[in-house]
This record gives C-alpha cells, structure tokens and sequence, in this order.
C-alpha cells in the first residue's frame, strides 16, 4: 500500500516521522486526516462505497493508520489498537488462556492485577516465573500446557532485563507462544519481534504518544496465521476496547517526534542514573545502562539505541525519607505514568496494594526530554538533606 515499504525496510524513527509516508489521496495532505466516522455508507445495491469500511467497532482508517505505523516500526505484520495498555494486555492474556498462562513476576503492577484477580477468578491458572531466571520458565512449562508466555523488558518499576531470544527459545520448544510488553523500551531501542517473539503489546499512552494525553494500547503479530492472533482480533472486535479515532489520530501526531523524544530521555536517564548511583543518599539504582546492572549484557545486545527512559532508585530512610525528596521536588512532577516528555516521578509503595513486596524506599522515575542540568539540579537539592 505504502511506497516506503515497498523500498525496504526503513528505521522507526523515520516511519514515525513520516507517518508512513502516505499522502493524503483525497487532498494531498502531508499529515493522516482524521475520520471520525463510527459508520460508513452503502450504495443502491447495497455494496460498501468503500469496501473494508463499516462500523466503528470492527475498524475504522484513523486507526488503522495508527496500526500500521506501529507494525511498520515493530517489524511486524499486523497491529491491533485497543482503548488504553490494560484492553489491550487483557484481550491478549484472554486470548491465551486456553490453558495455563505463564507470566512474570515483579512487572507492571496492572498486568499482575490483572492477571491475580479478574484471570484467576475466571479460574485461569497464572504460573509466575523470574525474568532474571529462566530457568524458572523452563519449569513453568515443562508439562507443555502453557500456550502463551507474557514477559516485559526492561520491567516496571524493577527494570529487570529478560533475554527474549532466550526466552522466546524456551517457549518454542514447549509449544508455547512468547509476548512481550516493551512499553518501556520502544521500537526505537528495541524490536522483539526481530529477537524471536510472537507478539508485542505496548501501553501506547506512554512513550509512544509521549505528551501525557492520550489512553491508548496496541498489540503487533509477528505473523497472522495463528490462532491466537485470530482469537485477539475477534476479542477487540466483540469485546468493543477499540481505540477512538480522534485518540488514534493523536497517537499518529505524538508518534512523529518518537525518534528524538526516546533517544533524548534516554540520554538524559542515563546521566542521571549515573549520578544517583553515585549519591550517599540513595540505596540502591536501577537502570539497564548502568554497567553494573545485572541485565546490563543482556540490554546491551537486544536495546542497541539506548536503555530508555525509565529508572528506579531506593531513597536512604525508607518510606518517609523517600516521600520527603518526592515532596522537595520543584519540577519534576509527583504522579504516576511515564514516557512523557515531561519528567515524572512516583512512590511506588504508597499505590501499590501493601502485599507487592515493592521497597518502601522506592522512587520511580520517568525521565522526560528537559535539559538535563535542570533535572539534576532539582534532584540534587531533593536529596542534599541526605547527602
Ligand atoms: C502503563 C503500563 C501499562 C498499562 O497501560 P495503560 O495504557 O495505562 O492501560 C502496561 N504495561 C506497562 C509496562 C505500563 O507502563
């Protein structure tokens, strides 16, 4: 359909940057329109005016747009959009729940929600394996009755790195198929479908969209022929979390500037891991880029453009030291999410249910695409009482 694609595979940030590089037909228009239509026409004899174009629910072309763009830059064949990350995570983990899932431990703390109450009470049996260990999944499916593995790398709030090709190997083996949630990686820093997954799911609000504006979630298959692509489609097609057009047509302007929004944030996140782990103040820090990490090796193979935007870190004094160098903050803001272009930074323990096992010290921070010298400016004075 699209000339760009026809010359070979492009880079996503030139993919995104492009929106594909397909012109408007109707006008020449270098940006996507937008159609907000929730239906579409019929002639005389009843024929779509436009085959392919019914009801909003099945598809619509903003979205679709949105869809292509993410496939493109995933490598993949095709993308599903959903209402935000959780419609998307959760038709995926539906789909698979034809027997066992086999699921990460320690990941985004909706997925594990998810999983534990709404999956389980649906008596869905949930086997939880240790990213950073896999020969933890190897036993998980060892009886082959597990069809689908979801992991996500780097992990949030822990940043755990998990090998993909390896895991992906381990699956395969077992007749299992391998998910991943990259939502803190990007297709910029990292394609799992090229490292041997089958799926990937991305919280779209997050650095895709980039401006803290937009609820959106995509799943991308590395190949249409299986079952489970059919049973995610029909999920998002009876189940109705399909993504609006006008959030899918933000999705497509947010997605223009991903290439420097993520390597920025990046550059900067990397500055500032580098100096909290340096501080009296602070515990522990963990970012893929520190050489010391322990998925640093890992990361460094399968996230070639950088470790992305996301650290966490472990304020000296627990609980209460670490709400008082939240509260000291003068510009980096206190709330949750990430991947915005502003820097955000969030007490994990005070949202998470108090069984998570999160660290009471824990800060998580989204690092945004500021000048760095101002970031680290505000953190050094909201940690000099520790220094
Ligand atoms: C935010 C997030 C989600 C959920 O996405 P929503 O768009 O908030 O529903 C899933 N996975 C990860 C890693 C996230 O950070």
């Amino acid at each position: 359909m699209s000339k760009a694609r026809d010359r070979g595979p492009l880079h996503p940030e030139t993919i995104a940057a492009q929106a594909l590089g397909r012109i408007d037909p109707a006008t020449g228009g270098v940006v996507p329109p937008l159609q907000p239509a929730t239906t579409f026409a019929r002639e005389p004899d009843y024929s779509l005016v436009r085959p392919g174009h019914v009801y909003a629910r099945d598809d619509g072309p903003t979205v679709r747009e949105a869809e292509d763009i993410i496939a493109a830059m995933e490598h993949g064949v095709a993308a599903r959009m959903f209402a935000s990350g959780m419609a998307a995570i959760a038709a995926l983990l539906r789909a698979g729940a034809t027997g066992p899932i086999a699921v990460q431990k320690g990941i985004y703390y909706g997925t594990q929600i998810f999983a534990t109450r709404t999956l389980a009470a649906h008596g869905v049996e949930i086997r939880w394996f240790d990213g950073s260990d896999l020969a933890s999944l190897a036993d998980a499916l060892a009886d082959e009755a597990v069809k689908l593995v979801f992991l996500e790398t780097p992990s949030n709030p822990w940043l755990t790195v998990v090998d993909i090709t390896e895991a992906a190997n381990i699956a395969h083996r077992h007749g299992a198929k391998v998910a991943v949630d990259s939502t803190a990686a990007t297709p910029i820093l990292s394609t799992p479908l090229t490292l041997g997954a089958d799926f990937v799911v991305h919280s779209a609000t997050k650095s895709l969209n980039g401006h803290s504006d937009v609820l959106a979630g995509v799943i991308v298959a590395g190949n249409t022929d299986e079952a489970m692509w059919e049973a995610i489609c029909r999920e998002r097609h009876d189940a109705g979390a399909v993504l609006g057009a006008f959030e899918a047509w933000l999705l497509i302007r947010g997605m223009r500037t991903l290439g420097v929004r993520v390597k920025t944030a990046s550059a900067n996140a990397g500055a500032i891991a580098g100096y909290l782990a340096g501080h009296k103040g602070v515990e522990v820090v963990r970012y893929p880029g520190l050489i010391d990490h322990p998925g640093h090796a890992i990361a460094r193979r399968q996230m070639p453009g950088g470790y992305g935007s996301l650290l966490s870190f472990d304020v000296v004094g627990g609980a209460e030291a670490a709400l008082a160098v939240a509260g000291r903050l003068e510009h980096i803001v206190r709330a949750t999410s990430l991947g915005g272009v502003e820097s955000l930074i969030e007490h994990r323990k005070s949202v998470e249910d108090p069984m998570s096992g999160v660290p009471e010290g824990l800060l998580r921070l989204s690092v945004g695409i500021e000048n760095v010298q101002d970031l680290l400016e505000d953190l050094e004075q909201a940690l000099a009482p520790l220094a």
